[in-house]
């Protein structure tokens, strides 16, 4: 209770800071004797301070500071005291129209640092929140003028109104990116861009800036389709800096009489129209980033539906494969006796009994490879692993053993590894398996399992000459019930499922590739190495 407390007053003294900050910047873009400043991070700033906040309990602090300082300020820079009131009012109005209009129309935005990047759905109700509020806020402004018996143009009204939307838009949309970002620790999901691109990204902003500047050519304006380079490829807090930088360029050619906005009428509408030139090449990029990065985020979910549904089916397949277990033992056991009683006495034997039986017998037989590999998947992730010395060797020529394959499988590399026996021998007798079936017909498998040590694991590799995994189905095969080949190669589509499980069990990882000196796969995972090593120089063949 009291660390939050300690923390809420952290934050608030924080963004006191940089209130007053945005405060003295603003008033330090006054031009000439004009009261309205060009800039106006202050409000922008006082958004992301109050819809960040958890509880508008706090607000009752929060306010009344936003609200002295703003007052303060201008004061103490020389303002008259009645201007310094109605602008005071008119942006705490502003501040507070805008925060209302964003929990209604982003309701997203702000809570638990959220950017309004979330969703272009949010994003458009933050764009519309900033416009609407700041109108109001302007509405506000100008009233307070007329009752002060002060003159204010239309022009003015206008570029105020315009300054503080874009002042809005730009500043809290970028101190509510960066609060994400401080609070995630991590970049956003769905930018897939590296550091040559990004250098690329800005260096083809100052080129366009100094191109500008030395050619006379206002060739700044083609700033927004670097926007959409920036958000199509990267998180919106890079977009964000993008712009900002790109509209720092764009503010000082401008102040140097170059580039687009250069002698377009007064000061006051050359600094609004850039300001809106900026605000827009921001929103472009943010508006592309938002949705390529909820498209991901919907994918990433659409990924999690899928795996929480063949999750429940697994479950329920094991649950089922248990109760299975007992009647199928039974049918296979009076299919027995049935064949048996009836080759006892031949002549008594109904025509076509024999191949009926076979039949039920390939049949139950399916089924008991189905209950038997729900099973060991079942195994696979409840059992309580055991740690111990396992010899891939020895293992190795058991499971050889057991399919008749002696001289068809060779291990290569350590020997031994830490893990659950009973596991490990599932994972082995599964690859061996899967490299014995999945061959074309009529040639001699040829099976090796190479390991060798990697950073404190021992990597394995089962590499065979086999039919080979389809482009594509390389990652896919290792989810439960999917198969890449047709039904002439019989199986159940869980083995590799439980492989990778059992592997990420030992604490590693497990993929699939194709081999590259000829057909056949390579199955890479890596186990836990045995306290004492021993290695293999040599190629060894295993005999059982
Ligand atoms: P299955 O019971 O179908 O063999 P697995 O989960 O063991 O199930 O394998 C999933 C799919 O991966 C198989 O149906 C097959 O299409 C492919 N596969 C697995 N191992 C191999 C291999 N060694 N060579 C070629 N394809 C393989």
């Amino acid at each position: 209770m009291r660390a939050r407390a300690v923390r809420l007053a952290g934050t608030r003294g924080g963004f006191l800071v940089l209130y007053l900050l945005g405060a003295a910047i603003g008033r330090a873009s006054v031009v000439d004797i004009d009261p309205l400043a060009l800039v106006w991070p202050a409000a922008g700033l006082a958004v992301v301070w109050l819809i960040t906040r958890p509880s508008t309990r706090s607000w009752l602090i929060d306010i009344p500071m936003i609200t002295l300082v703003g007052l303060l300020v201008p004061v103490v820079l020389g303002l008259d005291v009645d201007v310094t009131l109605v602008l005071a009012s008119s942006n705490l109005v502003a501040v507070l129209a805008v925060v209302y209009a964003v929990r209604r129309w982003s309701p997203e935005t702000g809570q638990e640092g959220v950017p309004p990047t979330s969703s272009p759905t949010e994003m458009f109700g933050f764009l519309l929140a900033a416009t609407v509020g700041s109108l109001v806020g302007v509405a506000f402004g100008a009233l307070g003028y007329w009752a002060a018996g002060r003159e204010i143009s239309v022009e003015g009204v206008v570029v105020w109104w315009g300054r503080n939307v874009c002042g809005m838009i730009a500043v809290s949309a970028t101190a509510l990116l960066i609060v994400d970002r401080v609070r995630r620790g991590r970049p956003e999901a769905g930018a897939n861009s590296g550091k040559a691109e990004l250098a690329l990204l800005f260096g083809a902003t100052t080129a366009l800036l100094l191109g500008d500047y030395a050619t006379e050519l206002p060739v700044s304006f083609l700033l927004p389709t670097v926007a959409v380079w920036a958000g199509s490829r990267f998180s919106p807090l890079v977009v964000a800096a993008h712009a900002l930088f790109g509209g720092f360029g764009i503010l000082w050619l401008t102040a140097v009489d170059h580039g687009p906005f250069a002698n377009h009428g007064s000061d006051r509408t050359t600094i609004l129209l850039a300001q809106l030139f900026i605000a827009m090449t921001l929103v472009i990029g943010l508006v592309l980033a938002a949705a390529r990065q909820s498209r991901a985020a919907l994918q990433a979910d659409l990924l999690a539906q899928e795996r929480e549904q063949s999750q429940e089916l697994l479950t329920f397949a094991r649950r089922a494969a248990h109760d299975l277990r007992n009647p199928l033992s039974v049918v296979e056991s009076w299919t027995a006796e049935l064949y048996d009683t009836l080759g006892a006495d031949p002549d008594r034997q109904p025509p076509g009994a024999t191949t009926m039986i076979a039949g039920i017998e390939r049949a139950t037989a399916r089924m008991r490879t189905l209950v038997d590999d729900l099973l060991a998947d079942a195994a696979a992730r409840d059992r309580a692993p055991e740690h111990a010395v396992v010899d891939l060797q020895a293992l190795v020529a058991e499971v050889a053993a057991e399919y008749d394959a002696e001289g068809l499988v060779r291990t290569h590399g350590p020997r031994s590894v830490t893990g659950d026996p009973v596991l490990i021998r599932q994972l082995f007798d599964n690859l061996i398996a899967n490299a014995l079936k999945y061959i074309r017909a009529g040639d001699l498998p040829d099976i090796t399992i190479a390991s060798h040590h990697q950073d404190d694991r021992v990597v394995v590799r089962a590499i065979d000459n086999g039919i080979g995994i389809p482009d594509g189905a390389h990652e896919w095969i290792f989810e439960p019930f999917r198969r890449a080949h047709d039904d002439s190669y019989p199986g159940t589509g869980l083995g590799l499922s439980t492989c990778r499980r059992i592997v990420e069990r030992h604490g590693g990882t497990m993929r699939a590739y194709p081999r590259e000196d000829g057909p056949g796969t390579v199955f890479e995972f890596d186990l836990p190495p045995a306290q004492a090593t021993t290695t293999q120089p040599a190629l060894t063949e295993v005999s059982a």
